[in-house]
């Protein structure tokens, strides 16, 4: 027995790794990233801006001028409060460490894995409520879920990832009215979503949005934000970790978010390449195509596991599934740039023929 086998508590030698292929020269449509880089013209102001900033020193521990422009970004209102994560999945973890030993966490399933990872790391039980054969809420059985599995945590992507769809709203405010759980709406494709309940966080007390900058355009600065009301945010704001926002993080968004414009509009060219990609993939009679509120496709087929392979000996990294789980026969393809894109349909075409 090695010295980490009897050292580690068990339950941690059976998780399985957050596994990020390697994507070197790949054209990378896996991870729902955005195609748009910091532009051309920007690139001098930026490095002169971020060259300012003393790295000697800790960055605000509150970053104040961040939330500042994220609520600026993204019409926060003045009297929710704001917590900041090291990327969203930061901050799915800081609520695990909320609960109590025993509680449950529930969500969908298929939905973002991390709820059920961090779940895991937690030493917390996770109930995944399967979604319907269209991927929608089944109503009935998760107020039942609710009732008899009293969570204390609620996830809900919206829109769901990997699936795409946005759940019906009403369904969800009877979700969150039905439970005591605080429930988490995840809204890391908000920008590609029709709508939102930033709003109804004035109506339930018990209701957080959580949000990321990863899906337009800033990935690589790992930056999510929580909101709620000022009490709840105050409270969880005791889970993290002091100074958890570096200061090249601090700098770079706050230089890059200002653009409100070009964010907006780098959003519609994907909806609108979302639109094609979803007609010319609808054309192949091999694959099913799911309608999508998010800057990625779920797309079914029969030779998922091999047309993911002809993908990647051209070069494409797309989103497979294991074998063995409910999406096996599906691949999830991030929506990049026209050109990009192009090359995919290409390839998908030849490969059918
Ligand atoms: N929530 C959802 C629904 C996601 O799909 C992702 C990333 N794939 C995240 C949260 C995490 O995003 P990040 O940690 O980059 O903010």
């Amino acid at each position: 027995m090695t010295f980490i086998d009897q050292w580690l508590r068990s339950d941690i030698r059976n998780i399985n790794a957050y596994h990020v292929p390697s994507a070197k020269n790949m054209l990378k449509m896996d991870a729902m990233e955005s195609p748009f880089g910091v532009p051309e013209e920007l690139k001098d102001e930026f490095l002169e801006y971020i060259s300012r900033s003393e790295v000697n020193r800790y960055p605000d521990a509150s970053a104040e001028e961040l939330q500042a422009t994220l609520r600026s970004l993204m019409g926060i209102p003045k009297d929710f409060g704001v917590l900041l994560g090291n990327g969203s999945d930061e901050l799915i973890q800081l609520l695990s460490l909320a609960c109590s030993s025993g509680d449950s966490i529930m969500s969908f399933e298929p939905s973002f894995v991390m709820y059920e990872l961090v779940s895991k790391f937690a030493q917390l039980n996770y109930h995944g409520i399967p979604l319907d054969e269209n991927f929608d809420i089944d109503l009935n059985a998760t107020l039942l879920a609710i009732k008899t599995k009293k969570p204390k945590l609620i996830f809900i992507a919206y829109p769901n990832n990997p699936t795409g769809n946005a759940f019906d709203y009403d369904v969800i405010r009877e979700i969150i009215q039905s439970t005591d759980a605080l429930v988490v709406l995840d809204e890391a494709y908000y920008a590609y979503s029709e709508r939102s309940f930033l709003t109804e966080i004035d109506n339930f007390s018990n209701l957080v949005v959580l949000r990321t900058i990863s899906k337009i355009g800033f990935a690589g600065l790992r930056l999510g934000l929580l909101v709620g009301s000022e009490e709840t945010i105050e409270q969880l704001n005791k889970l993290r970790l002091p100074y958890n926002i570096n200061i090249l993080t601090q700098v770079s968004a706050n230089f890059l978010l200002k653009d409100s414009q070009r964010i907006v509009s780098n959003a519609k060219i994907i909806m609108n390449e979302r639109g094609r990609l979803y007609d010319e993939l609808s054309l192949i009679p091999e694959l099913t195509v799911y309608s999508s509120q998010a800057n990625f496709l779920l797309v079914k087929s029969d030779n998922a596991k091999s047309l993911l392979e002809s993908l990647k000996e051209s070069g494409i990294l797309i989103k497979g599934f294991a074998i063995g789980t409910q999406l096996e026969n599906f691949i999830r393809i991030s929506v990049a740039e026209a050109k990009e894109n192009n090359v995919l349909l290409e390839c998908i075409k030849d490969y059918y023929g």
